[in-house]
């Protein structure tokens, strides 16, 4: 196996329907890999899973909610079944959303978010560890976001849950080392997604987007996915621990 190739081995994709996680998908398949991923719109698995199987991706896929811990221990479960107990790749994909003032979140938005940002995210590493453990040489990715890093006006719940992430992303690096279990974390700035397609729609917010950001365009999935296959390589073997933003330069943009 070189240094700039996947074959053989063996990921899990967290939400790879639509958005970042679809691009993920097909750049690990890309490099080689055999991946499995999960959504909750049973449909539109089918249909993603028809056209990577056209494009002769391996792709397999369960429906999962991943804020649902019974969903969660079902998808490892899976998982395990389909790649014998072993896994190279976990790729931490799932996030959500609920943009509004930090005084008018009901708790109920607050506990939809934590779950489905932070809890699947942190149960799906203790439930990946045995297998990214027997692997012999496993890779966590999580998508974090830049709202985890400085503020932005994307809500403080989910600004929260991202910041936790980063975090998780340097314990994990130091805790799982000894298993040869790497961890590091991407962090975008405005993707052209699903998840803020009607935000950026909006010309006058996309233009405040924009002046902020010195490469003067928001960003593709592909532009994430690249630096995600990049830290499951084994080109990456001594980058542990790291939260590295795809964000066109807006984190370093101070006063130019
Ligand atoms: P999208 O909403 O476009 O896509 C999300 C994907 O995840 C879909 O496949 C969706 O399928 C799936 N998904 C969502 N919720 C769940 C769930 N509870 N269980 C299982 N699958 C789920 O999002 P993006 O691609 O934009 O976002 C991906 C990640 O990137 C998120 O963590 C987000 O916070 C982060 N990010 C995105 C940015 C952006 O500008 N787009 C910027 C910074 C970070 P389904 O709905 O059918 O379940």
């Amino acid at each position: 196996r070189g240094r700039w190739s996947l074959n053989g081995m063996t990921a899990l994709v967290t939400g790879g329907t639509r958005g970042i996680g679809h691009a993920i998908v097909e750049e690990l398949c890309g490099l080689g890999s055999i991946v499995h991923t999960c959504s909750r719109n049973e449909s539109e698995l089918n249909d993603r899973l028809q056209e990577w199987k056209l494009k002769g991706f391996q792709v397999t896929g369960s429906v999962c909610d991943a804020s649902s811990s019974t969903d969660r221990e079902k998808l490892i479960e899976t998982v395990s079944s389909l790649f014998n107990s072993k896994l190279n790749i976990l790729v931490n994909n799932v996030g959500t959303n609920i943009r509004k003032p930090t005084v008018e979140y009901s708790s109920q938005e607050f506990s939809t978010l934590i779950a489905t940002n932070l809890e699947s995210t942190y149960h799906l590493c203790q439930l990946a560890h045995p297998l990214l453990k027997v692997s012999g040489m496993g890779s966590i990715v999580f998508i974090s976001s830049v709202a985890g890093v400085v503020a932005i006006s994307s809500g403080t719940v989910y600004a929260a849950s991202k910041g936790a992430i980063n975090q998780i992303t340097k314990n994990l690096a130091c805790e799982w080392a000894k298993d040869n279990i790497r961890s590091n974390c991407v962090a975008p700035w405005y993707i052209k997604t699903s998840l803020v397609e009607k935000l950026l729609d909006d010309k006058e917010f996309v233009e405040r987007v924009v002046t902020r950001t010195p490469l003067r365009r928001v960003g593709e999935p592909k532009e994430v996915s690249a630096l995600v296959a990049f830290l499951c390589l084994p080109a990456s073997s001594y980058i542990t621990g790291q939260i590295i933003s795809v964000d066109g330069g807006m984190t370093v943009n101070g006063f130019y």
